[in-house]
């Protein structure tokens, strides 16, 4: 066994209840229908309604940094721009890349008799339409996205990850978080899970060790093995 291996089992062995990031570690939600072109359509909608443009948001090509901005700038339009995400998140998805070794996760745990949730910042109706349209749905036991209308549910907020525990009746000694971002790591120490860092992309080893992440893998597939 290599370290990062054995880190993997270790970390593992005592946990019933897998929380799970969306975007990363189970598919890649913009492959298909990038994010700044998702940003570009969630804009012109609000000018379409009417709205003048916002300071900052022309250049965000961030959807969900741009629902945050929406909502800070102008409260009023949070739910209809949340719900207009909602709908582009659900078509993006059906465009989107599975990850490899994600989907074999979920089987991994269900053999190993390990409850899953996906917390994620994206909208629960777009998770819940992948998992669907992939036959992943039965390996899930919740799916806690966004508070529609309320980004400040938004990790690292760790909202989503206590409402996923309190669900499934689970204390944090009995979890993992397994997320991509150091905000992942940051909302799963707020709610005293430890968090299992995907680095998909170069560099994000880094910041997830940064954020304080128990082990780093750069496979889905790892952790897959490890729950075997
Ligand atoms: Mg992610």
């Amino acid at each position: 066994m290599t370290t990062a291996s054995q880190q993997l089992a270790n970390a593992l062995r005592p946990v019933k209840h897998v929380l799970l990031d969306f975007d990363g570690p189970v598919c890649s939600v913009f492959a298909g229908l990038p994010a700044p072109e998702v940003a570009r359509r969630l804009r012109e909608g609000l000018l379409a309604s009417g709205e003048q443009a916002l300071a900052g948001a022309e250049d965000e090509s961030d959807p969900l940094a741009l629902l945050r901005l929406v909502s800070n700038a102008r409260p009023d339009l949070t739910q209809s721009t949340d719900a207009a995400l909602a709908a582009l998140e659900t078509e993006a998805v059906q465009v989107g890349r599975p990850t490899p070794g994600g989907e074999s996760v979920l089987r991994a745990c269900a053999r190993s008799r390990r409850l899953v949730s996906v917390v994620s910042n994206n909208a629960g109706a777009a998770i819940e339409t992948y998992l669907s349209e992939h036959g992943l749905s039965s390996y899930v036991a919740g799916v806690f996205g966004r508070a529609p209308g309320d980004p400040s549910s938004m990790k690292p907020n760790p909202r989503l990850l206590l409402e996923a525990m309190e669900a499934a009746g689970s204390g944090p000694e009995d979890c993992v978080f397994i997320g991509d971002a150091a905000r992942d790591v940051e909302a799963g120490e707020a709610a005293g899970v430890p968090t299992i860092g995907y680095a998909n992309k170069p560099g994000k080893d880094a910041k997830l060790a940064a954020a304080g992440a128990v082990v780093i893998v750069d496979s889905m597939q790892m952790i897959a093995d490890a729950l075997a």
